[in-house]
């Protein structure tokens, strides 16, 4: 697995986000991604079990995203996108069941989803999963970071539900990890009902680092 973060170019703001924009779109070592890749993939080292993984900024806006992804040559890509916009690349990587996609969602309404990423961009992101899963819905994987006082109602997860069944392969539920003193019993709640929902809707899911990585 190899991590390329982003270096913080985004169109978001999320209230959690710890992305930095002062990094610069390079490998940490300072070599150049596409330059490197290229090579790799001109040698015939590009394969689907190379995994890289974009995450840390949003690719969708990346200035080099199409030189990004053909110096992938075959490689196989997890991308953690916040999903405003339609990549084209990322299509295609799914259609050869070369790409996992990753968008945090957090929220199950417009208005919240406004409050949690600084971005009124709710209808579009969910049109774009829809897109996506219809080319491999088993590849996507929405992800919930629950924040206590914004998105622990059962009105925000009962939305989440909903366009789980219509996109996710799988869910992955996390608490704010920076500050779990903030849980409050409402949150434990919501994190139960969410639970138990995704089990009764059968829809896998997993638990991240967290607050709630040890609770049943
Ligand atoms: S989408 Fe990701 S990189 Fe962009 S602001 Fe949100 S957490 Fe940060």
């Amino acid at each position: 697995m190899i991590n390329f973060g982003g270096g913080g170019i985004c169109n978001f703001q999320c209230c959690y986000c710890i992305a930095s924009a002062k990094n610069k779109p390079k490998l940490q070592n300072g070599l150049d991604f596409v330059q490197v890749f290229s090579a790799y993939n001109q040698a015939g080292m590009l394969s689907e079990d190379i995994h890289v993984q974009f995450n840390s900024g949003e690719i969708g806006v990346h200035p080099k995203r199409a030189e990004m992804f053909h110096a992938l040559g075959d490689a196989t890509v997890s991308v953690l996108t916040n999903s405003s916009v339609y990549v084209p690349e990322i299509a295609e990587k799914l259609r050869y069941g070369d790409a996992i996609v990753n968008t945090s969602l957090d929220a199950g309404t417009r208005g919240t989803f406004r409050r949690v990423k600084g971005t009124d961009a709710w209808e579009r992101v969910c049109d774009n999963l829809r897109r996506y899963a219809a080319i491999r819905k088993s590849s996507i994987v929405l992800k919930y970071i629950f924040l206590p006082g914004i998105n622990d109602t059962p009105a925000e997860i009962d939305g989440f539900l909903q366009i789980c069944k219509e996109t996710a392969g799988a869910v992955q539920l996390s608490s704010e990890i920076y500050h779990p003193e903030r849980i409050t019993g409402a949150t434990r709640r919501a994190f139960q009902y969410m639970r138990e929902s995704l089990e009764q809707e059968g829809i896998l899911y997993r638990i991240s680092a967290g607050a709630f990585s040890d609770r049943k």
